[in-house]
């Protein structure tokens, strides 16, 4: 029985509720009346329940998914504006005691090379990635208890968040490992964790039980709560996602929205971020091998909607996708990208050779960090390397107030602004710091309040000047 405020994973994502949602959207997909109404509810801004988004998600009129875009665009531009937030993942370890057959790391691989960084490693990966100007990073390991223990985990970012190495800092980490224990997430928290981030990849059970055939992963249970028990530990900014292509989109659409109404019924704030990962190619794996791939068209669906059901949530794309994939669903919706990223372990430091393959899929856009930022710039948006609202302690509930209020813009802007001048000081190659520069005259004039204004064009100055690290 479908109940939100359940803390069991089969009651929160209850499979009949879903189909039930699926037949209901596939019987109103054309329904020209009921889907005008739920875009009517959709512009107020304050999101769409599963069943609503769903309706729309289906939609086969032309005319109203056209509207359901220029939705997705304006409230993006509502919240978010033009800036684009920056990111890299960091891989510290690809052991794995898990079986997921869509992944390369999976323990059954054995012609993938195995490497884990020890502390000194992580040291000269996260020097390779303040070089290039990176102040975000998410940590990616796989599940080991003898090789990735919690500990380890904690060590590498107490190294991480300890290197100040010329004008670089990583600012915020956020941490994308196993489900695990409340005692343990209190411990990620205690260690200054941003987000949490855990993919369902899929929130079809049966299907999910088949992809994860064995090692702890295979406990569909334990894995769907998890994020409850990040919040019982005192995360609480938790990062949502599923792996698009392992099942029918439209079921995991579904299940995504039914998880973000659990996490906003038992805790009062939704989810901080969403991903949107597609199956891609990777040491032994085959995409063409799952069935469920999605188009372009759909994916680009796919972003708009989630976009309208929860205004409130980042989205985050990452270089699985192609340049061109990216600057579509960029418009739609997603606010936060990966550049320059490296999905090999070690590899910031040294490209692995061809022999050697650690990489947990294979990119689509290979560009570096200069090359994405300069891109962004060229595409109308503002790269940010903001952190300041973890920063400030602007978490959970405090940050969706924050946001619902409508206060954010006085400070989203002006940190993106300063954040691109010290990255443009610091690391942009000569073209890029030109676009930057012209591009940040031209936004420091959109900011509304004169006062915040003066402040920015004095930090400004100060940033040329060699002072860092100011915000709101
Ligand atoms: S998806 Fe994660 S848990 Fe599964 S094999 Fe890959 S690294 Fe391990
Ligand atoms: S001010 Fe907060 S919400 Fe805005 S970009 Fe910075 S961290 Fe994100």
């Amino acid at each position: 029985m479908y109940n939100p405020g359940s803390m069991k994973a089969e009651e929160f994502i209850d499979h009949d509720e879903i189909l039930e949602t699926l037949s209901y959207a596939d019987e109103h997909k054309t329904d020209r009346e009921l889907i005008a109404s739920i875009l009517n509810k959709a512009k107020q801004m304050k999101g769409l329940s599963h069943r609503e988004a769903s309706v729309l998600l289906a939609c086969e009129l032309e005319d109203q998914n056209q509207e359901i875009y220029a939705l997705a665009k304006k409230i993006k531009q509502e919240f978010y504006g033009n800036r684009i937030v920056m990111f890299a993942p960091l891989y510290l370890s690809n052991y794995c005691v898990n079986g997921c057959v869509y992944c390369p790391y999976h323990l059954k691989n054995k012609h993938i090379t195995r490497k884990k960084l020890t502390q000194d490693e992580i040291k000269a990966e996260v020097m390779a990635l303040q070089d290039m100007g990176h102040k975000r990073l998410a940590l990616e390991t796989g599940e080991d208890p003898i090789h990735n223990p919690l500990e380890y985990v904690l060590d590498s970012i107490k190294t991480i968040y300890s290197i100040k190495h010329k004008n670089g800092a990583i600012r915020r980490v956020n941490v994308n490992i196993a489900a695990t224990t409340v005692e343990n997430y209190r411990k990620l928290k205690e260690a200054g964790i941003g987000t949490y981030i855990l993919f369902q990849e899929t929130y079809h059970k049966e299907s999910y039980q088949k992809l994860h055939p064995t090692g702890p992963k295979s406990n569909y249970a334990y894995h769907t709560e998890a994020h409850d028990r990040a919040m019982q530990g005192g995360i609480d900014d938790v990062g949502l996602g599923v792996l698009f292509g392992l099942e029918l989109y439209r079921y995991e659409f579904a299940g995504l929205l039914m998880h973000a109404e659990h996490l906003e019924t038992v805790f009062g704030v939704g989810p901080h971020t969403i991903s949107v990962p597609r199956i891609c190619p990777a040491d032994d794996i085959d995409p063409s091998s799952f069935d469920n791939g999605i188009s372009e068209d759909i994916f680009a669906k796919l972003v708009a909607c989630i976009r309208v059901a929860v205004p409130y949530t980042g989205m985050i794309i990452s270089t699985r996708e192609s340049p061109a994939a990216r600057a579509r669903v960029l418009e739609l919706g997603v606010s936060q990208i990966s550049g320059g990223s490296r999905t090999t372990v070690g590899g910031y430091v040294s490209p692995e050779p061809e022999e050697e393959n650690s990489a947990q899929f294979d990119l689509s856009d290979r560009r570096t960090l200069d090359e994405v930022v300069r891109w962004l710039m060229e595409l109308g948006h503002v790269p940010s390397f903001c952190t300041a609202c973890y920063r400030e302690g602007r978490t959970g509930d405090r940050f969706m107030s924050l946001c619902k209020s409508g206060q954010i813009h006085n400070c989203c802007l002006p940190n993106a602004l300063m954040t691109l001048k010290e990255y443009l000081e610091d690391y942009a190659s000569p073209e890029t710091k030109k676009i930057g520069e012209a591009l940040i005259g031209k936004e420091m004039k959109t900011i509304p309040n004169q006062k915040i204004q003066n402040i920015v064009t004095d930090r400004l100055e100060k940033i040329q000047a060699g002072q860092r690290d100011f915000r709101f």
